[in-house]
């Protein structure tokens, strides 16, 4: 991990200036999978992962850029930022740069050094860190007030508009708004939140199946518009409703029959789903931990069968981890047809279930897995320098 200090003399190397060092982090959700863009409820975590960017201002209005990660830099001019995405690491900075000054955040020319230990592309959301961070910096250098909604909604943007992602609010979001040792449940619908104490005895382990499914990117925009056709169909009896976040379990029930039986399985995922954010989030409020448990079986089954997003890995992954003593909560998380699934582990038992679901994994499948044990983080943060109050 480079620390702060690493990441100044680097800078000063190749900038050959001070500058002031910015930091967002990656993402993982507890429970709430494919509510976000039905209106609903989700509950992610900030994780100790985190996109480090220094930047200095410039005296013009170019931004240059050094990607660690890829050791790669590029330059681009405000005046005339590139219309279209380039498929190129640059899209996110560049993105977030274009829909700043899109919406009259006048920015000023920088330097910056870009560095990151969230792992990219696995699910953490290294992109919403990414953009936040960047977002963070060249807001405060160009010294602008810091509006966390605001600065989620602009990454937001840029990735649907610039990169071209659809994805929702939720990363970007929590990456701007997390807090150490919570959870946020969020309204996807209003974006009113609130913070949801973690217990400081409990580990969020993320367990990565190695595996990917090229599938994934068409499944998701099916479930997107599955879930439009039974807003659609379910309307005909309620006419107020406008998403899935409108309808109660009840209400799906008695108008089943207006349903064919995936798009009635597809709702019924959503709207169960949401029932269980809540509850989970009254559990951890409460300091109920052990009612945890059946809610992420219950979320990892409804995806597995009525959503019907899971692979073998992730069922797998999930069936070693939850046998195990110490475990609290075993779920697949995010998109789904591979990627991560999220444990709920006490801290005492987090090295020990790391080693026992790794060598297990392995005997079944043959896949060696990236296990991370995490702890709930702040969100983007000013960590060295300020760029807001110098010239
Ligand atoms: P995830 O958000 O789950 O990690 P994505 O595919 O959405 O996966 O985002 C990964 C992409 O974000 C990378 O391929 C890269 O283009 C960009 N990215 C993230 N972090 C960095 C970084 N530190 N430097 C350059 N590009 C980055
Ligand atoms: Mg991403």
């Amino acid at each position: 991990m480079t620390t702060i200090q690493d990441l100044l003399a680097k800078f000063q190397r190749r900038f050959s200036s001070r500058a002031a060092v910015y930091h967002a982090p990656g993402r993982v959700n507890l429970v709430g999978e494919h509510t976000d863009y039905n209106d609903g409820f989700v509950l992610p975590a900030a994780i100790g992962f985190l996109c480090s960017v220094a930047i200095a201002p410039r005296n013009d209005r170019k931004l240059v850029l050094y990607s660690e990660s890829f050791d790669s830099s590029m330059e681009a001019d405000l005046d005339a930022l590139p219309r279209k995405a380039a498929g190129h690491w640059s899209d996110y900075p560049l993105g977030v740069a274009t829909s700043l000054e899109k919406s009259g955040y006048r920015l000023s020319g920088a330097n910056l050094y870009i560095t990151s230990d969230v792992p990219l592309g696995v699910g953490l959301s290294s992109s919403a860190a990414f953009e936040v961070a960047v977002g963070y910096a060249l807001l405060d250098t160009a010294h602008h007030p810091i509006d966390r909604t605001r600065l989620a909604q602009m990454c937001q943007r840029a990735e649907n508009e610039f990169v071209g992602a659809h994805v929702g609010i939720m990363d970007p979001f929590i990456s701007c708004h997390g807090r150490a040792e919570h959870a946020l449940l969020l309204d996807c619908r209003s974006l009113e939140f609130q913070f949801v104490p973690l217990p400081a005895k409990v580990k969020l382990v993320i367990c990565n199946t190695m595996v990917k499914h090229q599938h994934a990117a068409g499944e998701y925009n099916t479930r997107r518009a599955e879930c439009e056709e039974g807003v659609r169909l379910i309307g005909k009896a309620l006419p107020g409703i406008s998403a899935l976040r409108d309808v109660t379990l009840v209400q799906l029930e008695q108008h089943r029959g207006l349903l064919p039986d995936a798009i009635y399985r597809r709702c019924r995922h959503v709207i169960t789903e949401n029932d269980r954010v809540q509850k989970v989030a009254t559990a951890l409020e409460n300091g109920k931990i052990g009612e945890l448990a059946p809610l992420f079986a219950a979320s990892h089954q409804s995806m597995r069968d009525d959503y019907e997003i899971s692979c073998p890995e992730l069922d797998i992954m999930v069936a070693l981890a939850a046998g195990k003593t110490g475990v609290y909560g075993a779920r697949m998380t995010g998109g789904g047809f591979g990627g991560c699934t999220i444990n709920l582990v006490a801290t005492e038992r987090s090295m020990e279930f790391q080693q026992q679901v790794a060598a297990e994994y392995y005997s079944a499948t043959g896949l060696r897995p990236d296990i991370y044990v995490c702890a709930a983080s702040q969100g983007a943060e000013n960590v060295a320098g300020d760029n807001s109050s110098t010239d």
